[in-house]
C-alpha cells in the first residue's frame, strides 16, 4: 500500500534531480536568510552557484548540535517568526535545550512523511492508533500524531506510561497499532503477562512502531512474541522533524529514508570523510524541504549504512539499515540508552550526595555506581546509609529505566581528574 505511489517509487534519476533542485534551492534560501550560513559561507569562499550536483554537497559545511544550541533560540531562523507555526525542542544531553521551528508547510510535510510511513506498513483509516509516546516538546508523539490523523485513524494520545490506563484503552477502543519505545515496549509486555493477559487473544493489536532509541533485532523479536504483532522500526530525530524520517516497509529489512526531503550521507566519524554505500559511518542528513529552519549536512552522531539494493515492495528511496548506536557519548546497557548526564542529574538533584561519582560497567551489562556522601551527609547511622542507596536506585530506574547497583562512599575518596572529568568506566565484556 502507498500513501503517494508516485513519489515513493519515482525512478532514482528523477529523484536525484529532484533532489539537487531542492538542494540547491535550499543552499539559496539559508545564504541569503540565515547569517550563521551566510558566514559560513563566506568563510569557505563559497557560493550557492557552486553547487551543480550533488557530489557538491560535500563543499557545504557541517551543522553541529553545538551550533543549533550556539543559535538558540531563533538564530537558525530562515523566516520571520510570525511565519513560523510550531515549537519543538530536543533536550540532547547537557545544556540548553535545541529550539526547531516548523512553519505552516513544516508542519503539514511532517505529518505528510508520517503519513507515507504509516500506510507503508499497511495502516488504514480504520486502525485504532494509540500514541504511547511522549507529547509535549518532543517531536516523538505530536508528529505522528498527526500523521495518523491524516491517514484517518483513530488516534488516541494516550501518552506514555501508567500501563493500566494504557491497557484499559486497548480493550475499550480495540486499539490496532501502537507507537512506543522500545523499552517500553518490552516493560508493557511484561506487564500484560503478569496481568494475565493473552494479548493475541484478548487484544486487538496487531501492529507497532518502535523507535526513538537505538534496539536490536532480538528485541523486536521478543516484542513481536510477546504480543503477537509486527513491529516496525521507526527511525527520526527533532532536527529533521522528529519521526517520519526513515521507516520500515512491510518487509522489515532497512528503513526507507524519504530522500525527496532529506539528502543523505554517510561520513566516517573522525575525518568526516564521506563513506560509499554500505559502509558503516555517522549518518549527516541535508534538509531538502524544510522551511523554518533548514539544516545542512547535520551530524546526527547516529551509526548506520545505506542499503541501496531495489527492495522488494517498489518503493525506489534507499533504506537505512538499523542504528547500531551513537558516535557520542551515550551509554547503551541492557538495551537502554543512557547518558551520563541524565545519572548526574538524579544523583545531584538528590540530598546527602556529595558531588564525584563514577559508573562503572562490568561483567555482562553491570552498572554500577559509586557516589561520594556530602561532607555533612551522614550521621554515622547504618540504616540511613541503606536508605539514601535505596532511594538513589530508585530514582536512577525510573530516569534511566535500569536499576544499578549503587556504592556510597566516603567524601573526597573517590579519583579527582584535571579537565574533564572521567565519569565512565567500561570493563564490560559483550
Ligand atoms: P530526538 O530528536 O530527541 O527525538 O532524538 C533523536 C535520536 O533518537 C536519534 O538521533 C537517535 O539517536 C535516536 N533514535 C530515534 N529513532 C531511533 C531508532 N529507530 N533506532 C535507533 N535510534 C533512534
Ligand atoms: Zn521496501
Amino acid at each position: 500500500m502507498f500513501w503517494d505511489h508516485a513519489i515513493e517509487t519515482l525512478d532514482r534519476a528523477s529523484l536525484r534531480q529532484l533532489q539537487l533542485k531542492r538542494l540547491q534551492a535550499t543552499v539559496r534560501r539559508v545564504a541569503r536568510k540565515v547569517s550563521f550560513y551566510r558566514e559560513q559561507f563566506s568563510q569557505a569562499r563559497l557560493r550557492p552557484s557552486h553547487i551543480g550536483a550533488l557530489a557538491d554537497v560535500r563543499r557545504l559545511p557541517f551543522t553541529t548540535s553545538a551550533d543549533l544550541r550556539a543559535n538558540y533560540p531563533t538564530g537558525l531562523l530562515a523566516v520571520g517568526l510570525e511565519d513560523t507555526l510550531r515549537l519543538h525542542t530536543s533536550s540532547g544531553t547537557t545544556g540548553k535545550p535545541k529550539a526547531l521551528f516548523f512553519s505552516r508547510q513544516d508542519v503539514a510535510n511532517a505529518a505528510e512523511l508520517c503519513a507515507r510511513c504509516l500506510v507503508m506498513t499497511g495502516v488504514t483509516r480504520r486502525d485504532v492508533f494509540q500514541n504511547m509516546m511522549t507529547y509535549g516538546l518532543f517531536t516523538g508523539a505530536l508528529v505522528t500524531h498527526y500523521g495518523a490523523e491524516k491517514v484517518g485513524c483513530l488516534v488516541i494520545p494516550a501518552g506514555p506510561g501508567n500501563s493500566e490506563r494504557q491497557l484499559l484503552l486497548m480493550q475499550d477502543f480495540r486499539t490496532t497499532v501502537f507507537h512506543i519505545t522500545p523499552s517500553y515496549a518490552l516493560y508493557f509486555a511484561d506487564f500484560l503477562e503478569k496481568r494475565g493477559i493473552n494479548a493475541r487473544r484478548e487484544l486487538a493489536l496487531r501492529k507497532a512502531f518502535v523507535g526513538a532509541e537505538p534496539h536490536t533485532e532480538e528485541t523486536r523479536g521478543k516484542i513481536e512474541q510477546a504480543l503477537g504483532i509486527e513491529v516496525y522500526n521507526s527511525y527520526g530525530l527533532s532536527e529533521m522533524n522528529g519521526p517520519g524520517v526513515a521507516f520500515e516497509c512491510e518487509h522489515k529489512q532497512g528503513m526507507h529514508v524519504w530522500e525527496d526531503n532529506f539528502l543523505v550521507e554517510i561520513i566516517d566519524p573522525q575525518t568526516g570523510e564521506p563513506l560509499p554505500d554500505g559502509e558503516m559511518g555517522e549518518l549527516v542528513m541535508t534538509t531538502l524541504r524544510r522551511e523554518a529552519m533548514p539544516l545542512l549536512r547535520y551530524r546526527t552522531r547516529d551509526i548506520t549504512s545505506v542499503n541501496p539494493e531495489p527492495c522488494a515492495c517498489g518503493r525506489t528511496h534507499r533504506r537505512l539499515n538499523r542504528i547500531t548506536g551513537r558516535s557520542d557519548d551515550m551509554l547503551i546497557v541492557r538495551g537502554v540508552n543512557i547518558y551520563p548526564q541524565q545519572i548526574e542529574r538524579v544523583l545531584m538533584g538528590t540530598p546527602g550526595i556529595g558531588r564525584n561519582y563514577v559508573i562503572q560497567l562490568e561483567g555482562l551489562d553491570e552498572m554500577i555506581i559509586k557516589v561520594e556522601l556530602a561532607e555533612a551527609g551522614f550521621d554515622g547511622q547504618v540504616e540511613h546509609l541503606v536508605r539514601l542507596q535505596t532511594k538513589i536506585a530508585e530514582r536512577l530506574r525510573a530516569e534511566i529505566l535500569v536499576k544499578p547497583q549503587v556504592e556510597l562512599v566516603p567524601p573526597a575518596t573517590l579519583p579527582v581528574s584535571e579537565g574533564k572529568a572521567k565519569r565512565v568506566i567500561d570493563n564490560r565484556k559483550l
